[in-house]
């Protein structure tokens, strides 16, 4: 049906985004390696406070997220005056690309770059600007040479998703001091945490009025369902996405359940620990099967195949064994299947049906 109801420019070519999958057909409970959450869940703590705050849902939230942003300040050792928080980091990085890209201008990001970049350019009017990357690793020499005037936002996502490879500090410093003024570098930090001894380029932010960092709750403090995530950046940045943002963007559950899970160190660190050994038994156990995967420094891994019928085999395999992992033809992989590292029990379950997988063969 014809409609006079004309969508902005750029709007029609946003292709609806493909989340992990969450179903296999046949299978009650699938183990679900899929999204990169938190197999453990989230802190218990969370539960107690999104209880207590359920009890006062007939008020509005607060505009301010002063709790919740005292709580990030505390913990990263950061300013509360110039942290935002957000429904997920999702809408931190949209935010980003309204209130700095128009028509006409620029954002830039890499061929293996995360898939929401792509649509946030579009929304907001933005020509979207794809640099290639080297190895599965985004090069910071390739991805200067796309910069042009017209450049206003460049997206990366350190460490990368699907890839689990991170750029070290020495090459984020580079990036940001190669860059001109009229352009934002924006450091989404989905999976920092995960990244050992990396701030999430929060030290980087501090020092320049040109950078910015997102993070989330979704990944290592198991809230994905809450859509809670936050950003840091100049005063300047902070107080342009306040402007148009929505007032009352964060329930009060989501404010009171993140700040309860910021404030558990304790279940963090278990997190980290687990996470740290399970990716490397995984890492280990994938390649003594003759499949390859580059160091991770997030909560999944890039199994990379000899090419896309493989890829699909496996994953065909996999899910008849009731587990669900992502396939990443989409990011440009078709050869490979992103694993979220799970348990100990869960990596096991997935090294033996790959395994049996190899035998079938
Ligand atoms: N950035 C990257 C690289 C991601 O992988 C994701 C989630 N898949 C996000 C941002 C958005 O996460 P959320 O909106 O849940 O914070």
């Amino acid at each position: 049906m014809m409609t006079d109801m004309r969508a902005q420019p750029g709007i029609m070519d946003i292709a609806l985004y493909q989340g992990g999958a969450s179903r296999i057909e046949g299978q009650a409970d699938p183990l679900k390696l899929s999204s990169n959450e938190n197999p453990l869940g989230a802190s218990p703590k969370v539960a107690e406070a999104v209880a207590a705050a359920a009890l006062s849902l007939h008020r509005y939230p607060p505009t301010d997220h002063a709790a919740l942003r005292t709580a990030i300040a505390e913990v990263h050792g950061l300013d509360a005056d110039r942290i935002i928080c957000g429904v997920g980091s999702d809408e931190i990085l949209t935010l980003l690309a309204m209130a700095f890209a128009g028509p006409g201008d620029e954002v830039l990001y890499t061929e293996h770059g995360f898939g929401l970049y792509r649509i946030f350019a579009l929304s907001a009017g933005a020509t979207p600007v794809v640099a290639p990357e080297r190895e599965r690793r985004i090069d910071v020499d390739l991805l200067l040479r796309h910069v042009t005037p017209a450049t206003r936002l460049i997206y990366i996502a350190n460490p990368a998703n699907p890839t689990g490879t991170a750029l070290d500090m020495a090459e984020l410093t580079r990036l940001a001091d190669a860059l001109p003024e009229q352009c934002l570098l924006v450091l989404d930090g989905a999976y920092a945490e995960f990244f050992a001894g990396y701030d999430g380029g929060a030290a980087l932010v501090t020092a320049r009025a040109n950078v910015a960092m997102t993070r989330t709750f979704s990944k290592l403090y198991g809230l994905g369902g809450l859509r809670v995530g936050w950003g840091y950046a100049s005063q300047h940045v902070i107080d342009v996405l306040n402007r148009i943002r929505g007032p009352f963007n964060m329930s009060s559950v989501a404010l009171a359940g993140a700040e309860a899970a910021m404030r558990d160190r304790g279940f963090v660190e278990i997190c980290l620990r687990e996470n740290a050994e399970q990716r490397a038994r995984l890492i280990g156990g994938l390649r003594q099967l003759g499949i390859a995967c580059d160091d991770s420094e997030a909560n999944f891994v890039l199994a990379c195949f000899a090419d896309e019928g493989e890829a699909l085999a496996a994953d065909a395999h996999l899910k008849s064994a009731g587990i669900l992992v992502r396939l990443v033809k989409g990011y440009g992989f078709p050869e490979a299947l992103r694993i979220t590292v799970g348990r100990a029990e869960d990596v096991t379950r997935v090294l033996d049906a790959l395994a049996s997988f190899r035998q079938a063969a």
